[in-house]
């Protein structure tokens, strides 16, 4: 294992100061007259003291020592951890969104008004939805947002409903929301060629059920052909579908939820709309609804008179505020830049994009690798190397770690859960011919090495600055704390 980065504390020596200004023309007054004596510590504080240079160099390092889309090819299924263009971030910052107090009167803030009132409107018309509330924090946060406004309504029909089914691809957080609403879950198989399947969704469908909760494409990147049958059966016994829009980027103009039959969705800003999933920063679950469900939509809205745009806060049966003003709005507000530059033909061309690079990917993956499912993909797909773990012990786990070798950020591993030892690619529509390439040939190296070398692959990565973690650990238990030696 190489040297870790030491600490700032421990590049300190005294007496260096990592800024350099004139010294002070004007008379000064002594700290005990600015600060109240019995404030003021007896010792100095044990500060790091560094040079401006050490100190750019420290965080510079720090800042390379992880993985990250701006450093490379990070194809993390599920995700969409795509290129997004810096001006988006530019645009969110600029003064006149940035500086206004949120309790200005409507009157001084109707340019953000009108920017909320009209990415309502777009992503109303992406997901084929009637109203949309841009409060949820992100995708979790948006199925909660979603989940009660399904209670809801069954409420107001004097009926109360208890059970959401979810097929067994689903991702974790469908089940966790539902148990968050006071729901059981009842999981619904999936069909051989990866769908859900229709006869075990027969099977469980009865008037107990609140709702349906989809994601489709899902998570094995499959588009599920019997759409329209499986809403028919939800709906038949009045049941509600709810539509996990994270996996959105594979759909842009090629269809819509609403279309194929959903009535709630949520969209995941900050994969496909120009915010990095997962990147330490905010997101946004904006949750759409059909007409018949926009009563419940937290308040307030945002609405036109024709003059001015103003907050709507008349909404009775509204499920109440989930969040603070309008969300988190940095995030919207690059994701309406992002719509507003690719526009209609643009967003296709997206997911046009993200999903041909995945089918690329896949066909080239499957000369080595196994494809429990071997249908077109959209911008997704799950492998396993199934012959190479049989043949040789290499396990996905290796794979991946072997991958940081080669500068990449690995698949989403183990995970769906109903296929042994998966990958799942999502290479994105922002990736090069020779992006993927290089990706390929690596995938290409490491099967070779795993029948060559195992024990390389098994005991990867080799060139990282820390080894094989204790994973959970790490994010149970981080150490974070730095103690002096005496
Ligand atoms: C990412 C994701 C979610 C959850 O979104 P968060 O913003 O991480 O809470 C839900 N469903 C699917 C299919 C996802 O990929």
């Amino acid at each position: 294992m190489k040297q870790l980065e030491p600490l700032i504390f421990e590049l300190s020596a005294s007496g260096r100061r990592a800024y350099s200004l004139p010294e002070v023309d004007v008379p000064t007054k002594p700290l005990d007259q600015l600060v109240p004596a019995g404030e003021l510590r007896s010792t100095p504080a044990e500060l790091p003291e560094v040079s401006e240079i050490d100190l750019v160099r420290h965080f510079t390092r720090l800042s390379q020592l992880n993985h990250g889309v701006d450093i490379g090819f990070y194809p993390l299924g599920s995700c969409t951890m795509k290129y997004n263009p810096k001006i988006n971030e530019t645009v969110a910052g600029l003064h006149g969104f940035t500086a206004p107090h949120p309790y200005l009167p409507d009157s001084m803030v109707q340019g953000s008004l009108q920017l909320i009132y009209e990415i309502e409107k777009y992503l109303c018309e992406i997901g084929g939805m009637s109203r949309l509330t841009l409060q949820p924090a992100a995708g979790a946060h948006g199925e909660f947002t979603g989940l009660l406004i399904i209670k809801a309504y069954h409420r107001s029909r004097g009926e109360k409903r208890t059970k959401v089914i979810i097929p067994d691809s689903a991702h974790g957080t469908n089940p966790a929301t539902a148990v968050m609403c006071g729901m059981t879950t009842v999981e619904v198989k999936s069909d051989e060629r990866g769908g859900v399947d229709v006869d075990a969704l027969r099977d469980v469908m009865d008037d107990s059920v609140a709702a349906l909760m989809l994601t489709n494409p899902n998570t094995l990147g499959l588009f599920d052909e019997n759409i329209h049958e499986i809403a028919q059966i939800v709906h038949e016994q009045g049941g509600l579908l709810y539509y996990d829009g994270a996996n959105a980027n594979a759909m842009m103009g090629y269809a819509r939820a609403g279309d194929t039959g959903f009535d709630v969705v949520h969209f995941n800003l900050h994969k496909t709309f120009s915010t990095p999933h997962g990147g330490g920063g905010p997101g946004s679950g904006p949750v759409g609804v059909k007409e018949s469900l926009a009563r419940f939509l937290p308040s307030p809205l945002v609405d036109f008179d024709g003059e001015r745009y103003y907050l709507n806060y008349d909404m009775p049966d509204s499920i109440g505020r989930i969040k603070l003003f309008h969300g988190n709005i940095g995030v919207v507000i690059k994701a309406y830049a992002y719509i507003r530059a690719l526009g209609r033909e643009g967003l296709e061309q997206v997911s046009k994009d993200a999903v041909l690079n995945a089918n690329y990917l896949m066909r080239k993956l499957a000369e080595d690798y196994d494809l429990p499912y071997d249908r077109h993909c959209k911008h997704e797909f799950v492998i396993h190397p199934k012959r190479i773990k049989e043949e040789t012990g290499v396990r996905t786990l290796d794979i991946s770690k072997r991958l940081l070798d080669y500068g990449v950020h690995p698949p989403t591993n183990y995970f769906p859960l109903i296929v042994d030892e998966c990958l799942m690619v999502e290479p994105t529509e922002t990736e090069s011919l020779e992006t993927l390439d290089f990706f390929i040939q690596a995938m290409k190296d490491i099967a070779k090495e795993s029948y060559e070398d195992p024990d390389t692959v098994k005991t990867a990565p080799h060139n990282t600055v820390v080894a094989r973690l204790d994973e959970a650990g790490a994010a149970r238990r981080p150490n974070v704390r730095w103690k002096k030696e005496e």
